[in-house]
This record gives C-alpha cells, structure tokens and sequence, in this order.
C-alpha cells in the first residue's frame, strides 16, 4: 500500500500528505537549525556568522572550553541573552498544537531537535528529545551533575559581558567567578550542557529517539535536510522500513533523494497547513 502511495502522488502533494496524516497514529518530527533561524536565533555558522572572530566551530568545543573557559561562557551567556529576546515561530506552534490535538485522540507526536534554544518547550511541546542539548542545561565537569539553568545572567560575573562585535575584549574571567556547581560540597566548574564539535551524542538519548523512529509511522523533517546530519541517521532508517517521510525546508533537495514528500519554503508558512486539523478527525 505504501508503495501504491510513492507512484501514486507527487512528492509535492499536499493532500496526499494529509490523507497520510490523518491516519498516522506515531509522528515522529526530526528539526533543525531551519526552523530556529525563523525564530531569528543567530547559529553562528556560514557567512556572516560571527561571534567577534570566530565562529560556532571554534568556540563550542572540548579544546575551546579547557584553553579559555571565560570566553567560551561568554559566548554561552550572549546566546541564552539573546534567546530571551526571541520568541517560537508558527512552525513550533504549529507542531505543539499537533503533539496536543493528536494527544487528545490517542495519538503521538514526538520532536527530535538539534535545536539547543529550548523554542519547542516554549511553544507547548511535551514529548522532546534534545540530542545537541540545551543552551539552558549546565553540566558539572567535576560531579557530571546536569541541572535546568534559565538565570539571567547565569552568574553575576558574566553579567553585562559576552557583547558579540568584534572589537569586544575578552572579560577574562578569573575561572572560580564563572558558573559553578551548587550540588554540596562540590564547586566544579559549569559548563554548557550541549554537544559540541567532536564530541559523541548521549547514548541514552540516541537510544530513545531509535525506539521513537522504530515505532513511527510518519516522519517529517522540518527545517533541515533528511540526508544531511543529524538527520541523516534518522530519516534514511525510517524511509527503509516504508514509512512516509515528508520534508519541509528551504532546501533543494535532488529529486534522487526525494524522501516521499517534499514541501518547499519557510517552515512556517508549510508546516501549519500540513498540521492542521484533517477533516476526518474526531475532536
Ligand atoms: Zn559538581
């Protein structure tokens, strides 16, 4: 039947997507940075994509972080500012909506986010798989502790620094003034609890956003590409099994690697006529 549905349709069909939808009762949603850079979250990568000299690649690492820690929190600091100044796009609310009308009628919605911004939880979604981490989760580089951080400043040395043009002087920090940790009679020093350039996925994470993708019967990608990472370890497993896999992004993707569905343009604009209610469904 599945098949039947690849020739029988386009990959651009909207209606046809819908009349999948509709019967879907497992949708997993993989997103990325796409649908953040709607929301005017800055990545920090490509042209133009400065924070004073550098960009994402050489400040959110391992080596980074050990060479000049107070930098690298600057950085930090000036992202989870910025985030308070932003708000989800119709996209996120498009798919909280979604994760909440289907709950209603037993049906599931999980998101699978290499977004570290924390704009789905904004919008309303529950069911969240963070694989990149949170720009608002500490962990401790002493006792491994992770911890919800929304303060603002995360600590009181920080406050006022992390300004991003490139005339910025490094507010070097001494290394006990940055965050720290709380948990008794520890101290270590915080980190981001996101994953930065060369370091693994968490293996727990990995594993549950298998077991999402392994029970889903329809899969979208939103604001990324299903043959690029990360979501190109994800997509090309599900489309495998049969399953629809409906992307929804600015890209071009080669008609060779059209994974059933293809719906071109800004996410917010695609996605909430994709998501909204079908007429076949019970309210
Ligand atoms: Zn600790």
């Amino acid at each position: 039947m599945i098949g039947a549905v690849g020739i029988a349709f386009s990959c651009t069909d909207l209606a046809a997507f819908r009349e999948i939808f509709s019967k879907a009762s497992n949708i997993a949603i993989l997103t990325g940075a796409g649908v953040s850079a709607e929301s005017g979250v800055p990545t920090f990568r490509g042209a133009g994509g400065y924070w004073r000299k550098w960009q994402a690649q050489e400040l959110a690492t391992p080596e980074a972080f050990s060479r000049n820690p107070s930098r690298v929190w600057e950085f930090y600091h000036y992202r989870r500012e910025v985030m308070l100044t932003k708000t989800p796009n119709p996209a996120h609310l498009a798919i909280a909506e979604c994760e909440e009308r289907l709950g209603r009628q037993g049906r599931g919605v999980a998101v699978i986010t290499q977004n570290i911004d924390e704009l789905h939880r904004r919008a309303g979604s529950k069911n969240i798989l963070e694989i990149h981490g949170s720009l608002f989760k500490t962990r401790c580089t002493s006792c491994g502790h992770e911890a919800a951080n929304h303060n603002s400043p995360i600590c009181a040395a920080l406050a006022g620094k992390g300004a991003p043009d490139p005339d910025s002087k490094d507010a070097q920090i001494p290394v006990q003034d940055l965050p720290r940790c709380e948990q008794a009679g520890c101290s270590g020093l915080l980190r981001p609890a996101v994953v930065w350039f060369g370091e693994a996925l968490d293996s727990d994470i990995i594993i549950r956003a298998e077991k999402v993708l392994d029970n889903c019967d329809l899969c979208l990608v939103v604001g990324t590409s299903s043959v690029v990472y990360p979501a190109a370890m994800f997509a090309p497993q599900v489309a495998a099994r049969g399953v629809p896999v409906a992307e929804f992004n600015m890209e071009d993707t080669p008609a060779t690697m059209c994974f059933k569905f293809h719906f071109h343009g800004p996410c917010g604009t695609t996605l909430p006529a994709a998501l909204s209610p079908h007429a076949s469904e019970k309210h």
